[in-house]
């Protein structure tokens, strides 16, 4: 139920509260209070409950607007939780009330009371920075409407520098009339709609310039290194080479068990590569956007077209392009339908430069339109030993051991199975056995009297860390890579 349901119901339940303030617990047994309970005179408890989950509500997206950078957003959410926490602390409790009840309402009263303070110090954290900070915003955003797309694009460039942490998992908005009341205004930009939000939210949030990862951090995986050299880095570089014949595919999809690499490689691309890289995960285009999700990425694409060369990443893109099935809701069905006509407007299109990537490691879940566009498949698999012996030297490297040639190459061989991050945990696992024999020591021993790690702490490890990919699932990914896999 939407926020304007929620209030309306309280708002009934107010007016029957108001008739039948005079009668007595047990002959309203047959009205309905909020949740279908009856409403008796200590109904109090379910009414704080009802406003407690609406200012809950309220706050959750005003965090969420908070994380997006929307400070405007963020206010209103935020007020409006304050007046929603006013109107339940000034609802005054009847004066015959059970002891239990009691003890309900007073639980909520305090909840409530401090969340009240926890929203005032919001909105006066926020208010101090709308007077400097949003003030400065607004001219940004606020486009004249002579601006095209691509110069509005430029104009966040710079923003887009800055890191702005992108939510995960945040509580899913219910669908809400309200919220696509208070959205901004489209702006009529030579021709086509846009949503000025939406293009701050790609360039801000969206957009990905992270140097973390490096070509070379990723230990292996030649093939899916070579066909991204040939798909995105080189085209990016000399576009006039990879022309006609040479054009290189849009559509990649990068498969394989959890922890491989997958990740760390298009993170490795963006970082490497001069094209403009936006990062699009499950949440970016769900939490805030209930409802708007289509028109996310109808810009996102739109965009992308403009700061071209440009990769647009979907990581567990099995999440937002699953198999259509029935039971789908309307908004995920519109928003791959979406997807599949702006990914094939961007390769009709000779002269765009925009590919997609997606990774997954359930490429059996992916939608079929959506993995016919992918063209290229790519199966990034579990570490062989060659490059679970490189993962562990350059591992090592920053770690004093007196492990020989001869225990690395034991060690790789008993780790037959592991994934990347299982091994990463491995070492880390192994690190930490001469820390724990110091005992009492710890807080006084010299850094470089710690004793250096030894093939029995790996042998240990390997006994708390075990391979994280059962067999079943890894033949699973095998067919699959056999059936419909590039390499
Ligand atoms: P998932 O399918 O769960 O998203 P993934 O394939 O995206 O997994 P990553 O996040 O890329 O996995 O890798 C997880 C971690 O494992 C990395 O942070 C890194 O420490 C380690 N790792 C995995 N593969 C490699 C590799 N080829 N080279 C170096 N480190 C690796
Ligand atoms: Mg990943």
């Amino acid at each position: 139920r939407g926020i304007i349901d929620s209030f309306s119901s309280i708002l009934n339940e107010e007016s029957k509260q108001d008739s039948s303030v005079s009668s007595s617990s047990t002959s309203s047994g047959s009205m309905n209070g909020i949740d279908g309970v009856p409403v008796t005179n200590e109904r109090i408890a379910y009414k704080l409950k009802g406003y407690f989950d609406l200012a809950k509500e309220e706050i959750a997206k005003g965090i969420r607007a908070e994380e997006w950078g929307l400070h405007d957003d963020a206010l209103l959410h935020y007020r409006n939780a304050q007046r929603i926490m006013n109107e339940a602390s000034s609802t005054p409790s009847p004066s015959y009330i059970s002891s239990s009840e009691k003890e309900k309402v007073r639980s909520y009263r305090e909840k409530i009371s401090n969340w009240q303070n926890q929203v005032s110090e919001r909105l006066q954290a926020l208010g101090k920075r709308t007077g400097v900070g949003v003030s400065e915003n607004k001219r940004t955003v606020a486009s004249p409407s002579s601006a095209s797309v691509s110069s509005t694009a430029s104009r966040y460039r710079k923003t887009s520098l800055q890191k702005t942490p992108v939510p995960r998992g945040g509580i899913a908005t219910a669908k809400n009339p309200k919220d696509a009341a208070a959205s901004p205004k489209p702006v009529k930009e030579s021709g086509n709609v846009y949503d000025d939000k939406l293009v701050e939210m790609i360039n801000t949030t969206i957009v990905d310039r992270s140097p973390s990862v490096k070509w070379d951090d990723v230990a292996g995986l030649d093939g899916a290194k070579q066909a991204l050299l040939e798909m995105v880095i080189l085209p990016a570089k000399r576009r006039d080479l990879f022309t006609g014949l040479r054009r290189p595919a849009r559509g990649l999809l990068l498969f394989g068990p959890p922890g491989n690499g997958k990740t760390m490689l298009a993170k490795a691309v963006a970082s490497e590569s001069q094209a403009t890289f936006f990062n699009v995960s499950a949440s970016s285009l769900t939490s805030k956007w209930v409802g708007e999700a289509e028109k996310l990425v109808k810009t996102l694409f739109q965009v992308a077209i403009s700061r071209q060369p440009s990769v647009i990443f979907m990581d567990e893109i099995d999440s937002i392009m699953s198999t259509r099935s029935i039971s789908e809701n309307e908004a995920s069905r519109r928003l791959k339908s979406e997807f599949l006509i702006q990914f094939d407007g961007v390769t009709s299109n000779p002269d765009d430069l925009v590919i997609v990537i997606g990774a997954t490691n359930k490429p059996q879940e992916l939608d079929d339109a959506v993995l016919r566009r992918l063209v290229k498949r790519i199966y990034v698999p579990l570490p062989d030993s060659n490059v679970r012996k490189l993962l562990f030297k350059t591992k090592l490297k920053c770690q004093p051991h007196s492990l020989s040639n001869d225990d690395i190459d034991k060690i790789v061989k008993e780790t037959e199975g592991y994934s990347g991050s299982d091994l990463q945990a491995l070492c880390e696992e192994a690190a930490m056995m001469p820390i724990r024999e110091l005992g009492a020591d710890i807080l006084t021993v010299q850094a470089n009297k710690v004793r250096p790690l030894r093939y029995d702490d790996f042998r240990k490890s390997m006994a708390v860390i075990r391979p994280s990919l059962s067999k079943s699932k890894w033949e699973e990914l095998e067919r699959w890579n056999s059936e419909f896999g590039s390499n």
